[in-house]
């Protein structure tokens, strides 16, 4: 059996550490903005690289309070990969701004810098890609454009904690990176949780301001804020997990490698595997491990007869979902991100993952897609 994701198995890995910071919050009487959470806060910025972080409630706010800090709002555009979980472009369409999708490079799945330029208009006021699958967005072009055009450039970090964009993680090669500690993603809370990190120091203050009801001195309220903070639990298990994410990002990567080498030249059987970073200085956090085939739907069915679990990210695009039915994007309009959708499968990857269920979902895809079991002598040792 190969389970999709193991998150029990996951965080039994740090159980008794996780228990010690229960007691520490339990025993503490102080649950809300707290030393927990500017601990975290600082050993996160400091992980990523970031002069600054600001934990907040989850992922989805922490896209939505940075384009509100920068005044974003009704009559401005922000510039979104076509292909991105939904939440993407909800955090423009809450500010009160239109999404304007931009389809991805297929080759890394990620928003294609090149037909960037074509998409800004006198409204676009900022540039959001994601680092979807764990895999770092082409940067060095977006922030050209964004400085051509006097733009703002946010990340969408929520898959790709620790992944190196030419030598450096991942935190403020932009003007903010969001991130969400949601359980399942590669640092993943016990609950909901989101952090901003940034080198902007006056945006970090607009940000401390805007999730705690708009106030910086009790019952003074300066701004109409919300109530979006990350919460001493989350910030003190989160702790707890941090100094174990690089080798657990590691494991993920040796996992991948060993998917790469045993699915290697079936492009005649129809699969098509995801492509390392150009770059020998960038590298993916393997979020997920994202195959291509026209038969998907039939290889899901296939896999799970044989105890793999497996999922579609995503099975809809964004624009053709109903909730975005007011922007009037018929199906065919993004040609790139539809094919995508229709033919993407996420295999099990994570930090528990044994070499024997790896090897087990390598044997049960390639019978699946036709092609020979490989000798015994090619199995892979990781
Ligand atoms: C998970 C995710 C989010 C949202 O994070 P939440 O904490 O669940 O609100 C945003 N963007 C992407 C790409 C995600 O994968």
């Amino acid at each position: 059996m190969t389970p999709f994701l193991d998150l029990k198995a996951i965080n039994a890995a740090h159980r008794s550490d996780l228990l010690a910071a229960f007691e520490r919050v339990l025993d503490s009487g102080w649950y809300v903005m707290g030393q927990e959470l500017q601990a975290f806060e600082a050993e996160y910025a400091a992980w990523c690289g970031a002069a600054h972080c600001v934990g907040v409630g989850n992922g989805l706010e922490a896209l939505t309070l940075v384009l509100r800090a920068w005044g974003i709002g009704p009559g401005d555009e922000v510039i979104v990969p076509a292909n991105t979980y939904i939440a993407t472009w909800l955090a423009v369409t809450h500010v009160g701004a239109t999404p304007v999708p931009v389809e991805p490079d297929e080759r890394s799945f990620n928003i294609d810098p090149a037909l960037i330029e074509a998409a800004i208009t006198p409204r676009t006021r900022a540039l959001l890609p994601v680092h979807l699958y764990g895999r770092p967005a082409e940067m060095a072009p977006i922030l050209d454009s964004a400085r051509r055009h006097g733009l703002r450039v946010l990340e969408d970090g929520a898959q790709a904690h620790g992944a190196l964009y030419r030598g450096q993680r991942l935190g403020a090669h932009g003007d903010a990176v969001a991130w969400s500690f949601y359980p399942g993603k590669n640092l993943g809370a016990l609950g909901d949780g989101g952090a901003i990190t940034t080198n902007d120091a006056a945006l970090a203050e607009r940000l401390r301001v805007l999730r705690n009801y708009g106030s910086r001195v009790k019952y003074r309220n300066e701004a109409i804020g919300w109530n979006s903070r990350l919460d001493e639990l989350q910030a003190a298990l989160l702790r707890c997990k941090l100094p174990a994410l690089e080798a657990e990002n590691q494991h993920r990567a040796a996992v991948a490698h060993q998917y790469l080498q045993g699915l290697q030249g079936l492009q005649h059987c129809g699969l098509m595997l995801p492509q390392l970073p150009a770059e020998a200085t960038s590298s993916s956090a393997w979020h997920l491990f994202v195959v291509r085939h026209p038969e998907r739907d039939r290889l899901a069915t296939a896999l799970a007869g044989a105890g793999v679990g497996t999922v579609i990210h995503y099975p809809q695009a964004p624009h053709l979902q109903p909730a975005y039915a007011g922007l009037g994007l018929a199906a065919g309009t993004l040609p790139i991100s539809e094919r995508l959708h229709a033919q993407v499968l996420s295999l099990p990857i994570g930090p528990t993952q044994t070499a024997a269920q790896t090897e087990a979902v390598v044997a049960a895809l390639r019978a699946a897609v036709g092609a020979p079991a490989r000798p015994r002598h090619d199995a892979v040792t990781a």
